[in-house]
């Protein structure tokens, strides 16, 4: 049975009832259901804890999908940490504010690739920093003036949206596609697309904030040259 992913439907939940459906050959712990983002699309894992019935905290250090078809999540605990048994009932709460400061990151990312209509080549979401790479042939890319870009963007106070397409429906639509590197998740027979109204629509996977004024002033930190055709793009949240 695969995990029932509550994060895709609310980004806001911070904890919820489970019972743990089995335990990997690695130790991780997989529930029947769960607010722990896993580790995908350049977004890292959750931490948290998971606690027992008994009232027992078991540190769970990330979250990762077992398989390829990102159906079972495996909640990794923290080493030394005691393990709840199969069929045991558990609630499984996320680190909130670590998760909320990597929405506030992510979703200032769509919003680079939207100052940046390039096609993007990688990225990942970090706690102090994150950042996107480009295809751009030439430089002559300011941080002052991206910066300034973003924060128009969040002050605008645009709304965040989801919504789910068929995989035909992307698959007649090639330009939604932003990331070469990273696919976005096809086989299930849907894709989620999110749309910041008035500035980006991509499909994506991992977690946002609602509104940009949420993401709150960022900072563009830095632009790398990595590679003829590659520019890297980091920023920060101010
Ligand atoms: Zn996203």
């Amino acid at each position: 049975m695969p995990t029932d992913c509550l994060f895709r439907d609310d980004a806001y939940l911070r904890d919820c009832r489970a019972t743990v459906l089995g335990i990997t050959d690695q130790g991780g712990l997989v529930l029947d259901r769960t607010v722990f983002y896993a580790t995908s699309g350049g977004q890292p894992g959750d931490r948290g804890v998971l606690v027992t019935a008994g009232g027992a905290e078991i540190p769970i250090g990330t979250a990762v999908y077992t398989d390829a078809a990102k159906s079972d999540i495996a909640h990794v605990p923290a080493d030394g940490a005691g393990r709840p048994n199969v069929g045991e009932a558990a609630t499984a709460r996320i680190d909130w504010e670590l998760r909320y400061a990597r929405m506030r990151m992510h979703t200032a990312l769509h919003l680079l690739s939207a100052v940046l209509p390039y096609a993007v080549t990688g990225g990942s979401v970090g706690d102090a920093e994150s950042r996107l790479d480009f295809d751009i042939p030439e430089a002559g890319l300011d941080k002052d003036e991206i910066t300034a870009k973003l924060n128009e963007m969040i002050a605008a106070d645009a709304e965040v949206r989801s919504r789910w397409i068929s995989d035909e429906e992307l698959a007649a639509n090639p330009g939604l596609v932003k990331t070469m590197s990273v696919k976005p998740p096809m086989g299930t027979g849907r894709v989620r697309l999110i749309e910041i109204v008035g500035f980006d629509l991509q499909p994506c996977g991992g977690t946002h904030v609602r509104r940009t004024s949420e993401i709150g002033a960022v900072r563009v930190t830095q632009i790398e040259k990595k590679g003829k055709l590659n520019r890297r793009v980091r920023l920060a949240l101010a």
